[in-house]
């Protein structure tokens, strides 16, 4: 089972949750989609045992059989390709790998190279009396404004015998649909705010629209309003969890300890989630 823990903006506790549930869970794997900001192992310290380069296709030119006709430019949709009188320029930044260039050239000039766009990082989180956690992340280059495909890459690390628990991207944009399509489940973390009542109402809209069935968690629940409610109710969208603010996990967090290390009784709860999970999927 895939379950992906995103939120429609930073900050919610994404990360927080995504890394307990991971640890809480017996054979379970956790895969750090948030390419950009990969911080959850600030938090799991996994032992990494590989360490791949990452690339994404992109369009090499060959002048020799290049007639500069303009065709590829007039078909990228990303402005990627210039033709020039006597050379035809790729802008790396701007290329999508989408391949659309080489199948409009008539002279077949279009070859496929590969630009190198980060790493990804395989390895497990060692665990006293219990299987180790497995651990994935993906870290994007400095600079590099396509994370996609990295996010594609890392997700192929997915064991498919254990539950693996994917934390996204935060947003709405192509890295957190990239993440979320193909989950099982997806749990929108957000917080009783009107900011996050906003995000959420967005989020949702994602998930629903890629077909994946979810449910909301709420952190900071004992803060401000009651429109998330309000709103989840009126959607019938499943309230898995509300966590209201706690000083230990605050702490935890504050020393880069997971909550349910320093309290173990705690997994309980993030146990329940899971069962709760599988209820709303018998449900669908
Ligand atoms: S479509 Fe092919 S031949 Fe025409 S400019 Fe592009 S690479 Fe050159
Ligand atoms: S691969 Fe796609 S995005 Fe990249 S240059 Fe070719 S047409 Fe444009």
């Amino acid at each position: 089972m895939i379950i992906t823990v995103a939120s429609g903006k930073g900050g919610t506790g994404k990360t927080t949750i995504a890394t307990n549930l991971a640890l809480s869970l017996p054979a379970a794997q956790y895969i750090d989609c948030d390419v950009e900001e990969p911080n959850g192992n600030l938090f799991l310290r996994a032992r990494i045992d590989r360490r791949l380069e990452v690339g994404k296709p992109l369009p090499e030119i060959d002048h020799q059989r290049c007639t500069f006709c303009g065709e590829c430019a007039r078909a990228c949709e990303f402005n990627a390709l210039a033709v020039l009188k006597k050379k035809v320029m790729v802008f790396p930044e701007l290329c999508h790998g989408c391949g659309v260039c080489s199948y409009v050239c008539p002279e077949k000039a279009v070859g496929e190279g590969e630009k190198i766009i980060g790493v990804a990082e395989v390895g497990v989180v060692p665990r006293e009396g219990e299987d180790n956690l497995g651990f994935v992340q993906g870290i994007l280059n400095v600079g590099e404004p396509m994370s996609p495909p990295l996010i594609k890459r890392v997700k192929q690390f997915a064991e498919p015998e254990k539950i693996v628990i994917q934390d996204a991207p935060p947003g709405t944009s192509c890295p957190v649909i990239q993440t979320i399509n193909g989950s099982d489940f997806c749990l929108l973390v957000t917080e009783p705010t009107p900011f996050g009542l906003n995000d959420l109402e967005l989020a949702v809209g994602v998930v629903r629209q890629l077909g994946v069935p979810f449910g909301v968690i709420i952190n900071r629940s004992d803060s401000g309003d009651q429109e998330v409610r309000e709103y989840c109710r009126r959607e019938q969208i499943p309230v898995l969890l509300e966590m209201p603010m706690n000083r230990d996990l605050a702490f935890a967090y504050s020393k880069g300890i997971p909550y349910v290390r320093e309290v173990p009784a705690a997994r309980e709860q993030f146990r329940r989630l899971l069962a709760d999970i599988e209820k709303e999927l018998r449900r669908c």
